[in-house]
């Protein structure tokens, strides 16, 4: 468990007050403090956003120019795919971890972040509910090389109300054809694989817990 910062604490209940010493403290619940990780990772990610981010915000704004540089820096850092488990390479963070994190990167450029996070974002799915194959093959992958997940899910028809997706995803023989239309993705047309949600129910019936499947489509680049 995390020590708190300071060394004791002074509180006041109704007319008696008491202290307790940071060891009492500790040992007699659960403390909020950062944990000695938190703050490093919260510290470095504070540090990259002035040092790399914030010089450039600008440019980037103006020109659209995609950050790939920052994205590349972002890595050797372990500032980006932190939510990838440890069997496939990756360091697991927790979710209030990662918002420490992104709370420092977006303070440098909250759109710079979002490339971050859209490739984060993809992968949410796969560490979730992949299965382990899946995860070596696609989450490893990202730890191996300077790659990008993507997550499309939004459609023209269907934003906060997933279930208006209107993508179908039909079996033929051993492959799934996906037809659609899918927009607002961020890392879009940059990604090496993606996540997409299509519906595989027919029945117009059928339940939104039941009528969607997640997809991992590859992007295959052959030159000509
Ligand atoms: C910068 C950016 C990056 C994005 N990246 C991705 C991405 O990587 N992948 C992806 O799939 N999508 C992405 N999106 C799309 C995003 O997920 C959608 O914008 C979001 O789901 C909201 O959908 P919408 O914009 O169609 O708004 P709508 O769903 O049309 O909502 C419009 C407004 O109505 C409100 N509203 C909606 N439904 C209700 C309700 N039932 N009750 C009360 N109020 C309601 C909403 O709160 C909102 O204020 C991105 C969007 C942005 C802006």
């Amino acid at each position: 468990m995390a020590f708190p910062k300071f060394s004791s604490i002074t509180c006041q209940i109704g007319i008696r007050t008491f202290s307790l010493s940071s060891r009492v403290f500790n040992t007699a619940g659960p403390s909020l403090a950062l944990s000695d990780e938190q703050c490093e990772i919260q510290a470095t990610a504070r540090k990259f956003a002035r040092e790399e981010i914030i010089p450039v915000a600008a440019h980037h704004d103006r020109t659209g120019e995609y950050p790939w540089e920052i994205l590349k820096k972002a890595r050797e850092l372990g500032l980006i795919n932190y939510f990838i488990p440890e069997h496939c390479g990756g360091h697991g963070l927790s979710v209030f971890t990662t918002s420490l994190l992104n709370e420092e990167l977006s303070y440098g450029c909250s759109g710079i972040c979002l490339a971050i996070e859209g490739s984060n974002l993809g992968q949410i799915p796969l560490v979730l509910r992949g299965n382990q194959e899946q995860q070596k093959k696609y989450l490893g992958r990202l730890i191996e090389e300077p790659l990008l997940a993507a997550c499309a899910v939004t459609e023209p028809s269907a934003g906060s109300d997933v279930s208006g997706i209107k993508t179908k995803a039909v079996k033929k023989g051993d492959e799934y054809i996906l037809n659609g239309q899918k927009m607002w993705i961020t890392n879009g047309g940059l990604a090496n694989w993606y996540f997409v949600l299509a519906r595989t129910a027919e029945d117009p019936k059928t339940p939104p817990s039941k009528a969607f499947t997640g997809f991992i489509v590859e992007v295959k680049i052959y030159l000509s």
